[in-house]
């Protein structure tokens, strides 16, 4: 079993600004002011967020940008490859996919909470099966969904009694 690797951002070249500004101008548009705002606003930080929660993030940060631009600059980013999305249950997440390192998620279906991890099993297996088949791998999604510990914990307290 790989070791869980903590997940270091890669350094790049380009901000993502400018790869933003770039894909635009391929498509005939503008880094608006408000899609700059929204960039900058994403990039602060690595989490996982939806839409939702990133129109109140927003508004408690004081910056003004209406839902439907939130919702229609995602759109772009992540066909711009600067963001991925995650199907969690039945809503999108969001991620950095741009400076970050390739990842699997454990989602808890109690609480939402994310957790990221590298294993090395993982990707030897997504090789191993691409050969089988002769397919050239460019990604995969591997995502654990189930209850975690805190949860389970909350759920049936005489459980961890049992675990000690
Ligand atoms: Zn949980
Ligand atoms: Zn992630």
């Amino acid at each position: 079993m790989a070791d869980p690797v903590a997940m270091t951002p890669i350094p790049t070249t380009e901000s993502p600004e400018e790869k933003f500004r770039e894909f635009l101008e391929i498509r005939g548009e503008k880094l608006t002011e408000p899609r700059r705002v929204l960039i900058r606003h994403i990039f602060d930080a690595h989490k996982h967020f939806d839409a939702d929660e990133l129109v109140a993030d927003l508004r408690l940060a004081g910056r003004q940008v209406s839902r439907s631009t939130v919702y229609r600059t995602l759109r772009l980013l992540v066909e711009a490859n600067l963001l991925r999305e995650l199907r969690l249950n039945n809503r999108s997440a969001y991620e950095h996919d741009y400076g970050y390192p390739s990842h699997d998620h454990l989602h808890c279906s109690e609480c939402n909470e994310v957790v990221e991890f590298c294993n090395d099993g993982i990707r030897q297996l997504r090789e191993a099966i691409s050969l089988e088949h002769g397919f050239r791998a460019t990604g995969h999604r591997f995502l654990i969904t189930g209850v975690c510990q805190a949860c389970s914990r909350k759920r049936s307290p005489r459980r961890r009694l049992d675990l000690i």
